[in-house]
Parts: structure tokens; C-alpha cells; sequence
């Protein structure tokens, strides 16, 4: 069994009920973001599809704009890989569609338009890119970013694959790396062990800040509706925004 096949992603996951109820995330040091992103720096967020940005650190982001930070996000495919075999949305609708929900979506959190970079890698080939990816991002850094990628373990392909070559392109650039876990509230459990709680912290987020992180994610209406043609569930169904969607987010320093 390699290390991805032993964070799992399938079936429904740990319900969000049992992350409520563990006292562990609720004990987690804070972490206020004007702290994460000093004054003067720039936050840069390296997404492998377009949502991540939102449902990993769509409420700093807000947050992060309220205190006039410049943020940045490299979006490192299009995320045309969601739909396979759908006549309701085949790839050039999604490479369209995708993008442009990445864009309503940041604007609903009052970001700034011009700060997306498209880095037009195959979905779901980003490891077989990784070197690309990371010289690509290594590129878009300048020293002293605070830099977001999914987490190196975070159980999908793609999202590990980012976090290694982010991971690289911040040795190389002097930036600093903070991973955000996304899929490991599905695979993962309350104190599961593969998980590095001591380097996890909470970013808190206050009603207004959760409101528009909701209503930001309900922009990425192409994975949030049931494909008619396939039959197929929406990608990002009631019980995976229920995980993502809660009043802090995670991330590991
Ligand atoms: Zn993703």
C-alpha cells in the first residue's frame, strides 16, 4: 500500500459532527492572521484546482484583504479533470467555466480581480509535472512570501504534489510554507496519529468572515450541482462543505 492509498479518500468520510465534537481542534493554539502575514508581506496561495483557494483558506484570504495585504493566487490547473465522461460538462466548458468561478468567487471576498496567475497544468497530472510546477511557483515567489499549498499528505495526487513542489520552490525562494489540509478531514479521524496536530493551528473566523467564505464557495456552482448527463453527485456536496465550512480553518506551520 503506497502513502496515498493509506489516506483514502472515499465514501462519505468522518462526518463533521465528530470534528465538532473533538476537543483537540478546539484547543489548537490561535493563529491571528496580521500575525501569519506580517505588514509589508505578500500572501500567495498555490491551489491545484480551482475551490481550493476558497475551502482551504478562503476566510484568511477575507481577512487578509481587510487588512489591506496584497494576496496572490497561483492556480495550478483548471480543473477540467471534475467531470469525466460528462456530456453536460465536458473539458473545454469546464476550462472555461472554472476560472471564471474562481474569479466570482474572489471577488465575493472583496479580493482584487487581477491577482490570479493560471500555471495550465494538466489536472490530475501534477506529480507527473511536479518539477514544472515547482519552478513555475518558484518563479512567482519573491523572498519573504507567505506561501499556501495543500498539505504534502493531504491524500489526493494532486494536492500532495503541490504542497512538494511549493515546498521546494520556498526553500529556493526563501518564502515561507504553511500547508492547509483539505481532504484530511474526510480520510482523517479525531487525534489520528498520521495527522501533525503540533504543527497544526486555528485561524479563527468571526460571523461575517464565515458569511462570506459561504457565499464565496457557492460560487463554484459547477461542483456543487448533481451532473444530469452521468448521474453523477456533485463534487462538493452538504457533507464535505459541512467540514469546510466551520467558524476557524487549519493550517500546519
Ligand atoms: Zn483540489
Amino acid at each position: 500500500m503506497d502513502a496515498v492509498t493509506s489516506r483514502h479518500i472515499f465514501g462519505e468520510g468522518t462526518p463533521a459532527r465528530d470534528w465538532a465534537s473533538w476537543s483537540g481542534l478546539e484547543s489548537l493554539p490561535w493563529l491571528d492572521p496580521d500575525v501569519l502575514v506580517p505588514e509589508g508581506r505578500r500572501a500567495v496561495i498555490v491551489a491545484p484546482h480551482p475551490d481550493d483557494e476558497v475551502l482551504g483558506t478562503g476566510g484568511l484570504l477575507a481577512h487578509l484583504g481587510r487588512l489591506g495585504r496584497e494576496a496572490r493566487i497561483l492556480a495550478v490547473t483548471d480543473g477540467t479533470a471534475s467531470h469525466p465522461g460528462s456530456a453536460s460538462w465536458p473539458v473545454e466548458r469546464l476550462a472555461a467555466t472554472r476560472p471564471r468561478e474562481t474569479r466570482e468567487a474572489l471577488h465575493r471576498l472583496g479580493m482584487d480581480l487581477t491577482g490570479v496567475d493560471r500555471l495550465g497544468v494538466p489536472d490530475g497530472a501534477i506529480a507527473a509535472n511536479e518539477q514544472r510546477v515547482a519552478t513555475l511557483v518558484a518563479e512567482a515567489l519573491e523572498p519573504g512570501d507567505v506561501v499556501f499549498a495543500t498539505w504534502r499528505l493531504d491524500g489526493h495526487p494532486d494536492h500532495e504534489a503541490v504542497g512538494r513542489a511549493t515546498a521546494w520552490a520556498c526553500a529556493a525562494r526563501e518564502a515561507r510554507f504553511v500547508e492547509v489540509p483539505i481532504w484530511t478531514w474526510h480520510w482523517a479521524a479525531p487525534g489520528d496519529a498520521r495527522v501533525p496536530w503540533s504543527r497544526a493551528r486555528r485561524i479563527p473566523l468571526d460571523e461575517s468572515t464565515l458569511a462570506l467564505k459561504r457565499r464565496a464557495t457557492a460560487a463554484y456552482v459547477s461542483q456543487l450541482e448533481t451532473d444530469l448527463s452521468t448521474g453523477a453527485a456533485p463534487i462538493l456536496p452538504a457533507h464535505v462543505l459541512e467540514r469546510l465550512l466551520r467558524p476557524f480553518e487549519v493550517v500546519f506551520t
